[in-house]
This record gives structure tokens, sequence and C-alpha cells, in this order.
């Protein structure tokens, strides 16, 4: 088999380079020499052309430590929320990244607006890049920074991190545990989502917590996504999605990404590399069950989590297929799963 083509709803690759700092990083991931997940040769060894690159704003002092995600389960209280001065320097911080990756990528790396673009950066064989926010913090109550973010390409927003501010409330770190913990959208948070339909941003519901969800589900007009989340029935963490959570999704016509982040794949919770492909299977397996084959997609959090030793980096996401293959997946499903789920919805929320 070929590694097919994929498209992924998740990674915190601008995150790993802020932090760094360095032009010297932006630098390595285009010359393929990063030491993250995800560098230019890898992905094009592993088959990644594209996804949505997430401008996280970090929670400095309440960084989440993985060590603390232990087998056996943990609670962890919501950080602190974040001053609007600090998520917009991030923000930016992160943006300008993303742009700079483009100019210096000699065409091979591309920021992409519409489903189009993103078509047209593969026949080009560059990555199609797109702008995605998780944690809405450098948006004001009145959007003022959603229309200049707009403009500047950013067409996915997950209005929180598992983090409260003026429009929801996040999903805290919770093993075992129901993802219904908190209040619901604000009103500033209501306007957000008719803003977003308006505009044709994604809402993407990763990280909020449950009555969050449910008021999106009742207000937005688009397909309802989440980009990186998995199966709570198979793991029951707070941040994965329950049976009501993906028949609603499924209703919408929406699309759940994999999230490889073990511990919210393993069914003890655990954050351990020591992680079996197979786990990933029986998740990718569960989300088919309950959303349909055209309702399942990836969203890998490379560079943002502990992923399963087999597959590595974005050089080993053919191994996963390899093993979608063994387990009896056809070719139909396994090309919708790798990219076509993420573009038909992409296609419908932006309607360009
Ligand atoms: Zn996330």
């Amino acid at each position: 088999m070929t590694a097919p083509l994929v498209f992924d709803g998740h990674n915190d690759s601008l995150l790993r380079l802020y932090m760094d700092g360095t032009q010297e990083a932006v630098d390595a991931f285009l010359a393929g020499t990063a030491p993250g997940h995800i560098d230019l040769k890898k992905a094009e060894a592993g088959g990644l052309r594209g996804g949505l690159f997430a401008i996280f704003p970090p929670s400095p002092r309440d960084k989440l430590d993985l060590d603390r995600m232990p087998k056996g389960g943990y609670q962890y209280p919501l950080p602190v929320p974040l001053e609007t001065a600090v998520a917009e320097a991030a923000t930016i911080g992160m943006a300008a990244i993303l742009f700079r990756l483009e100019r210096g990528s000699g065409g091979r790396f591309r920021v992409c607006r519409s489903v189009a673009d993103i078509r047209s950066a593969w026949d080009a064989g560059a990555m199609a890049a797109v702008m995605h926010i998780e944690g809405a913090e450098a948006i004001d109550a009145d959007l003022r920074m959603l229309d200049v973010l707009h403009a500047a390409g950013l067409r996915s927003i997950g209005m929180v991190w598992s983090r409260n501010n003026i429009f929801a409330h996040g999903v805290p770190m919770c093993f075992p545990s129901s993802p219904d913990i908190g209040d619901g959208l604000t009103e500033a948070g209501t306007r957000l989502v008719k803003r977003c339909n308006e505009l044709g941003i994604l809402l993407d519901l990763s990280h909020l917590n449950e009555k969050g969800f449910w008021d999106v589900a009742r207000l937005s007009a688009a397909p309802l996504v989440a980009t990186h989340s998995n199966v709570h029935a198979l793991c029951p963490v707070s941040r994965n999605l329950t049976d009501r959570q993906l028949a609603a999704i499924a209703e919408s016509k929406g699309v759940v990404g994999l999230n490889f982040a073990t511990a919210f794949l393993r069914e003890d919770g655990a954050m351990n590399a020591d992680t079996e492909i197979a786990v990933m299977v029986r998740h990718l397996d569960g989300l088919v069950e309950r959303l349909g084959e055209d309702g399942v997609a990836l969203g890998s959090d490379f560079d943002g989590a502990v992923v399963p030793k087999p597959i590595g980096d974005a050089a080993g996401l053919p191994r996963l297929f390899e093993a979608l293959e063994r387990h009896g997946y056809g070719q139909a499903l396994i090309q919708k799963i790798a990219h076509e789920n993420w573009l038909s919805v992409l296609e419908r929320t932006w309607k360009a």
C-alpha cells in the first residue's frame, strides 16, 4: 500500500517553535532537522501533507506536567485564566511563526484559506497549513480581533483550551470523569458562535466542557467538529466524547479527529508511550461505529502529547494505515480517514 496523503486536525508545532523562540528552530522545521514530532522531512516521509496548525497561548505557571497523568486516575484543577495582553502576545507570536514558515519555505509550506487552496498546495507538492486557535483569550468581547485574525487567515477556533475565558468554560483534565463539569457558554460565547458561522470559521469542540458543547450544538448552523478527541466509552477521560455527544456530531454530519495522546487512548488513562497501535485502531472502530465512515478523521496532537512509541512521530503515520488495512479497512475508508473527511467538513463549514 502506498502511504495515503494525510490532513491532520491538530498539531502544536507552532507552540514548540514559539517556546524555543529562535529562528534556528524555524529553520530546522523547514530543513527537516527539528527535534519534535513534525518537520518537513518527517512529514514527507509519513505522508503528512497538511493540517490545522494550532496557535495555543500557554498557561505559563500552570504548565501541565505530563508525568502527573498517572495510571489509576487524576483530577487537575483548571489553570487560571490568561490575561488578554499575554494571550495577544502569544497569539501574534505564533501567527508570525506560521507566516515565517511560509515565507522561508520556498513554496513548500503554504497557509491555506480555502479547500481550493489546500488542493492547489497539494498539486504543487506543498504542505497545506490552516491557521487555528486553541484558546481564544486574545479575542475581545466585541470580536474586533476575530475580524483581524480572520482577515489574516484564521479558519478554525477552539474557543477554550482547558481553561475558562470570557466565552466559555474549558473541561478540566480528570480521569475517570464525565466531561460535564462547569457552566455553558457566556453571552459573548453565544455571539462568537454566531459570528464564526457568518464568517465561515470552524468551531472546534475539543476542550469545551459538556454544557458548552450542547450550547454550540443548539446555536451553530455548521457541522459539529472535535478536532482531537476520542471515545469516552473506551477511555473515560473528561477530554473524550460521550456516546450522546458523538450521536449529536453524527447527526450534524460533523467530524472527530482521533487524538494520538496516549492519556486519551488507553483505558487506564496513563500518558505512557508504551502503547500499541491496536489501541488507536480500537478508538477508530468506535468512532466509525458511532459516526459512520464520513465522520472519522485524524487529530494527532503531534508536538503536544506523548504518542504511542510505534508511531513515534509524523514519519510513523503509515504504520497506522498498515494496521488499519490488516484490521480489514478498505482503501476507500482509509482515504476518508486520512484526508477526505477533513476536506469535506471544511468545505461545508467554510463554504469555500
Ligand atoms: Zn488540545
